[in-house]
């Protein structure tokens, strides 16, 4: 068994949390090497709070360099454009191609601004830092000359708790603010019913988050397809049309270019289909894990709802891929771990209360399936955020 070189694109809840899991696993004995487009790691739960100046860039995120440098773990900081999988290759937009024995892909999503006609110049979006900031910049424009707000998951989305959240949230900064007269809250979602979550509900979801809406006085539109987002409101496909001084939008994702255009790699919007050992089925040394990969819905709905591949099972994928490829390397048995059959943990915050969300599979059937409601949600939300940070950034050798 020669020395291998093992690389992870993506330095996120995928890449990271692989890239330190296999470091652990092989220690010195092979070479690893993680390429990311930024050497910053953004707990993205918390952007939920970032348009309300809840929380700074610094509270957020964390520089993974010296984190690898301590583990010996090789780190290039550079945007992949794509990949020669038949010849072990990463291709980097600057500079000499990079070569590898195992390949872990985890880029994440590319978020789909332009399928629906003024997303993009209409809408606001917390899936990033600069779009939250920006995000922010409106909300506090909207406070001086408040209005009519709609928060909306798009057909194809797939993020669907954060939008929940960001929704409860502006409730609840709708309420702090005082101007629940001037400002009626509208959800439109492509969900066929309230808290499906694109995983076919969860509980009594569906039940708390309808008691929710009516108890707010949050107008909802289900099964709802954006035709266009105008400068004034959304017009679904229905043809109805919803005034608003301040829309967000969570818009569909799709695979990340370098992904999507490489040919054999992925399907057509640009997801890796590997196995439930997170591999390949055409390139076996490649690998895959978190957002980047396809996850079939459970079921058929009227409008299209995407899977959300959240950070717990983004890790689990995570870990089972590089134990597959210490697997592979030391001629093992392979780990299994279908997204389906992976335990839900989650935390749905609403502002100064929230949901905390337990089950023994993401997926129906289950088992056990718990949640919790109450002030306690938000408080183990912001532990949680504080715990998660504090463990990552301290992950030093
Ligand atoms: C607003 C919001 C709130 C959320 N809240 C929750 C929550 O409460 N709980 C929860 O469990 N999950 C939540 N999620 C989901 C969670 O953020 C994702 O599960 C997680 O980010 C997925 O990790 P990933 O590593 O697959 O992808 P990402 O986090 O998107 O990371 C992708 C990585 O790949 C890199 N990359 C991408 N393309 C390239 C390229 N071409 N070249 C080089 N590098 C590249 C990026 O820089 C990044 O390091 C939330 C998501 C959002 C947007």
């Amino acid at each position: 068994m020669g020395r291998k070189r093992i690389v992870i694109v993506g330095t996120s809840f995928a890449g990271y949390t692989a890239a330190l899991e296999l470091k652990e696993l092989v220690g010195d004995n092979h070479d690893i090497t993680v390429i990311a487009n930024t050497h910053q790691f953004l707990f993205f739960p918390s952007l939920i709070w970032y348009p309300f100046g809840l929380r700074e860039e610094k509270d957020i995120t964390f520089d993974v360099r010296p984190i690898y440098k301590s583990h010996g773990i090789e780190f290039l900081e550079q945007e992949v454009s794509g990949f020669l999988p038949a010849e072990n290759k990463v291709l980097l937009k600057e500079g000499e191609p990079v070569s590898y024995d195992y390949l872990l892909i985890g880029t994440g999503p590319k978020v789909d601004y332009d399928y629906i006609p003024g997303l993009r110049e209409h809408s606001h979006s917390i899936v990033g830092l600069a779009v939250a900031e920006r995000t922010r910049l409106a909300w506090n424009k909207f406070l001086e000359d408040p209005g009519p707000v709609v928060i909306a998951s798009a057909q194809g989305a797939a993020c669907f708790g954060a939008a929940y959240e960001f929704l409860f949230n502006v409730r609840y900064q709708i309420a702090k603010h005082k101007l629940q007269e001037k400002a009626s809250l509208t959800y439109l979602t492509a969900e066929p019913f309230a808290a499906h979550f694109g995983i076919g509900g969860f509980g009594n979801a569906q039940k708390m988050c309808e008691w929710m809406f009516s108890h707010y006085h949050i107008g909802t539109h289900l099964n709802a397809s954006i035709k266009e987002v105008k400068a004034d409101g959304v017009l679904l496909e229905s043809g109805e049309f919803y005034p608003s001084k301040f829309t967000m939008v969570m818009p569909r994702f799709l695979g990340v270019d370098a992904v999507r255009n490489t040919p054999g790699l992925a399907n057509t919007n640009g997801f890796l289909e590997v196995d439930d050992s997170y591999q390949h089925p055409q390139y076996p040394n490649l690998y895959a894990a978190g957002v980047a990969v396809h996850v079939k819905p459970p079921g058929q709905t009227p409008v299209p709802c995407g899977v959300p591949k959240t950070g717990y099972p983004t890790e689990q994928m995570a870990k089972t891929a590089v134990r597959n490829i210490v697997a592979d390397i030391k001629g093992l048995p392979k780990q299994h771990a279908k997204f389906d059959d992976m335990s839900a943990y989650c935390i749905m915050d609403t502002g100064n209360m929230g949901m905390i969300i337990v089950g023994d599979h993401m997926l129906s059937p289950r088992e056990h399936e718990f949640i919790i409601p109450g002030p306690e949600a938000h408080w183990a939300k912001v532990a949680f955020e504080k715990y998660f940070l504090w463990s990552r950034r301290h992950a030093h050798v």
